[in-house]
Order: structure tokens, then sequence, then C-alpha cells
């Protein structure tokens, strides 16, 4: 009769970050050689694997283009109408687009001067000359303009354009257009159908910056990938989502592993054409259950991130490794991918959770704080710092639309007070640390770092080689520097608060 002391006797050990190190293997892998491509979900690879917390104090589209144009993943929040998350969603993908689709023509019978009218209030500096069927006739630019020297400025624009236009089709590539604009020294290229008519046009400026972000994650139509979060029974706003182009809907819950949720999750990816990621969950029987929703992509985390009290208040959660470790033993065989959420607090958390299996993880206190994190900056004592807060804090959950209050399973009554709600997070503040991508490009720096010296090439490799080492308390404040004031900030170390 031991069914309580069994409880204790028998409950399973379970470890984080701080538990364990990763032990250095035979290498010939040197960090620049290494590659971080991974897959987020089952249809869309990242190039590096680092995803953004939905928090209304870290992802809108300025941090989801940031992390894009780095190879990772911005998941916007939803403590937004559907419609605010929506046009958030298309500033992202309308963020780079190559081809500018409303194009500003003119046609051959107007004058040079409405053509240079025309330009000065645009700001622009050439006009597609089309005819009455929107066919491609010629170009005018201030190039042509500027010969004229002023002077009969009346006489008709096909007088004056050159009529031997470059142009592009749909589906000519970034290099084909930038050498065709180097070739022809044009600035700007048509973008014509089969039969000529204009489809947009493409400026030199905008291959360029194009090329700036090599490692930016693209859809097939080359604008940026980018995930939205969603509730498991919001179906108008994942329809929504999806109509608006983001690739990915995260399904957010402080608990994804209920029955209801599973059902609804698993209806609403028939309806949605994004993929669709689950969360959160934290063992291995969750990853079962949930996995029965057909999902593409599963998020682990009850509890270990920086603003949550879901541990102390509930009492409930499992150490992240332990947690991720099991999700991924299980998600492996069944090919989708796992994201470990929260809890990170350097590159090496980064190198520990891939080590365990996670293909990717989602980052909030490490990315709060920086130019693209939604939020004022406030100043203390001569220091810059911006609002961190959990979704489940008295904040996020009364505040924007109180997206927090159904991801904590708070909303019973909508007229219920702050005094009624239990939060599951708290609200602060981080220092103010410039912009998103210099954070990634440490943390990115210290993974590729740790797969030197396990000797794994890329992350595939990572999860097969990378072994680990059980350390003690002693061994970990061994790891941290000791016996030493610190005199200049490292840019990717901060003492633990
Ligand atoms: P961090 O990177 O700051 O350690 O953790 C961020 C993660 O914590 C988020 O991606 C999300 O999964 C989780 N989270 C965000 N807000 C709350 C909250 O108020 N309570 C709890 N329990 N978890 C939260």
């Amino acid at each position: 009769m031991s069914k309580y002391t069994d409880k204790l006797t028998k409950a399973e050990d379970t470890y984080t970050f701080d538990d364990f190190l990763i032990k250095p293997g035979l290498s010939s892998i040197e960090p620049k050689d290494v590659t971080l491509n991974t897959k987020v979900s089952t249809n869309y690879d990242l190039n590096l694997p680092v995803v953004s917390s939905a928090m209304d104090t870290v992802t809108e589209s300025s941090m989801a283009i940031s992390l894009a144009r780095e190879g990772g993943l911005g998941v916007i929040h939803r403590n937004l109408t559907i419609e605010q998350e929506v046009k958030e969603v298309k500033k992202v993908k309308y963020a780079n687009e190559l081809t500018v689709r409303e194009v500003i023509t003119i046609s051959p019978d107007e004058t040079v001067e409405d053509a240079q009218e025309i330009m000065d209030i645009e700001e622009i500096s050439g006009l597609p000359v089309v005819d009455d069927n929107d066919i491609v006739v010629g170009i005018i630019s201030r190039r042509d303009i500027k010969p004229l020297r002023g002077k009969r400025l009346n006489r008709k624009v096909s007088e004056a354009m050159t009529h031997n236009v470059v142009t592009i089709s749909e589906d000519t590539d970034t290099e084909t257009a930038l050498d065709l604009a180097y070739e022809n020294k044009v600035e700007r290229l048509p973008v014509v159908s089969d039969n000529n008519e204009i489809v947009g046009i493409v400026t030199m400026k905008d291959i360029l910056e194009r090329k700036k972000y090599s490692n930016a994650v693209r859809d097939k139509n080359g604008r940026y990938l980018v995930a939205a979060a969603c509730g498991p029974f919001d179906m108008e706003r994942a329809m929504a989502l999806s109509d608006a182009g983001a690739d990915i809907i995260a399904i957010d819950s402080a608990h994804g592993h209920k029955t209801d949720i599973i059902e609804s999750v698993r209806e609403m990816n028939k309806n949605v054409e994004s993929d669709v990621l689950l969360g959160n969950i934290a063992t291995a029987k969750a990853a079962e259950d949930i996995l029965k929703a057909e999902i593409n992509g599963i998020k682990v985390g009850i509890g270990p991130g920086s603003i949550c009290t879901t541990r102390i208040v509930a009492g409930v959660g499992v150490p992240q490794l332990s947690a991720v470790s099991s999700v991924a033993d299980v998600a492996e065989d069944y090919g989708v991918p796992v994201i470990a959420d929260g809890g990170l607090r350097y590159s090496g958390d980064i190198a520990k959770a891939l080590a365990v299996g996670a293909n990717a993880v989602m980052i909030g206190s490490l990315l709060a704080g920086t130019t693209e994190s939604p939020g004022e900056m406030t100043i203390r004592n001569g220091r810059k710092f911006k609002q961190y807060r959990g979704m489940g804090s008295l904040g996020a959950m009364t505040g924007g639309v109180g997206a927090g209050k159904d991801r904590y399973f708070q909303n019973s009554g909508s007229n219920m007070n702050s005094t009624k709600l239990v939060p599951e997070g708290i609200e602060g503040v981080v220092p103010y640390k410039g912009e998103a991508s210099q954070i990634v490009y440490q943390l990115m720096g210290g993974l590729k770092s740790s797969m030197g010296y396990v000797g794994a090439k890329s992350i595939d490799e990572m999860h097969e080689k990378a072994e680990l080492v059980h350390i003690t308390p002693n061994g970990m404040s061994e790891s941290h520097p000791h016996d030493i004031t610190i005199t200049n900030e490292s840019p990717n170390y901060h003492p633990r608060q």
C-alpha cells in the first residue's frame, strides 16, 4: 500500500539546461564550416534555428522582418484584433516584395512635361510607357528628359522615350535581373507577361537590398516567411491569418494537451493553408496525443520562461531539457519538428536544446529589449530599458484584446475584473540591447562554436553526435566566470540575476 509514497519514490528525475554540459568530441569542424538550416515545421525550413516568442513585448512585424532577414522566424503575437494581426502579417509579407505591382505608367501620347511632373510628385526616376492595352512600348526616365534641357517639354512622351525596353518576366531570378540591369545600365526593369503587358516593375535598389540578406527565409514567391499566433478555438482568426499569407499558424495555449484543443486544431488544420504548430506541451504522452491532430510542428515548454510563474503558482511543469528530449523522442519518429520554447538564457542553452532533439528554439527575453521589440523605451539611472511581460501577466491579460486570458484558461465571464484573474506571468523591464540581428549573430556564434566542439557540421549531426555530461551545482558555478569583478560587459554574457 504505497499509493502515495510511490508518487515520490517513483517520480521521474528531470533536468534542465544548468544540469548538463555538452561533452567535447573529436572534431574536424571549424565553427565557420557549420550550417544552421533546420526544419521549423514539416513544410518550412529556416536558415537558423531561432523563432521569436508570440508575445506583445517581443514580436510584431518589425521583429518578424528582422528575423526573417537573418534566416529565422517571428511569430506575431495575438494580443491584437484579428484585423491588427492580419495587418502585421501583411507588413512582413510585403516588406521586401521584389516586384512592385502597383506601377505608375504613362501613355506615349502624354507630354514630357506630364512625365516629369509625375516623377516629381511620386519621387521616382522613371516610368514605363504603356499603350491603351497596357502593352509596354517604351520607358521614360530623367535621363531621357535631361538632354532636352527644359526645351519643348510639350512634345509627346513617344518622341523622348527609350524604345528598346529591357524587360523581365515574373520568373526571372534576381541574379539574371541584376546582370541585365548592369549590362544595360538601367535602374528599373518592367516585369511583363508573355504578350508584353505590364505586370510590375523591379528596381535595382530592391535587387541589391535583397542580395544584402542572402540568408533570408522566403516563401515560394520570394516574400519573407512569417508565423502568427492563434487561439486553439479561434477559427475566424486562423482563416484570416491563412488568407493573409501567414506561412505558419502557431496555436498558442499554456496547456496544449487537452482533448478539446486537439479536436479543434484537427478541424482548424483542415481549413487553413498554413502549417500549424501546436503547443505547449512537456511530455511524451502529450506528444503522442497532439500528433493525432496531424500538426506540422510541436512547441515544448511548460513554465521555463523567464517571465513565467506557472510552476510556482500552479506547481506544474517539467524542467525544459527533460521536456524537450521526451517530446523529441516521439516527434522524430513522426518526422514532426520540435521547438524548444522558453528558458534560454545563453547561446549554450540553444546548443543543449538542439543536442536533445529540438529543431529550433523559441526565445522571448533574449530578444525583448531590442530595437525591433514593441514597446516604449524607458530610462532609469541613465540606462535604457524596454518592457517585457508574460502573456499570462495581469498587464497582458487586461491589455490589448486580453489574449493572455484564454491562453491561461481565464475566460469565464467577459467582464471579469483584474482582481479575479490568476496570473501565471510577471511584468518587468529588460535592458535595451540594440538591434535584434546583433543578438542573433552572437547567439548563432555561440551555437556554431558548440557544434565545432562536438564535431557536428549540421543540426542533424548535432542530434546524432552531441553527448551530454550530467553536472552538479558546483560544476555549474565553476562554469560561470568566478573570482573576478567584470569590468567590460561582453555582448554574449551577462551574469545571472
Ligand atoms: P523566455 O525566452 O523569456 O525565457 O520565455 C518565453 C516563453 O515563455 C514564451 O515563448 C512563452 O511560451 C512563455 N510565456 C510567455 N508569457 C508567459 C506567461 O505569462 N506565463 C507562462 N507560464 N509562460 C509564458
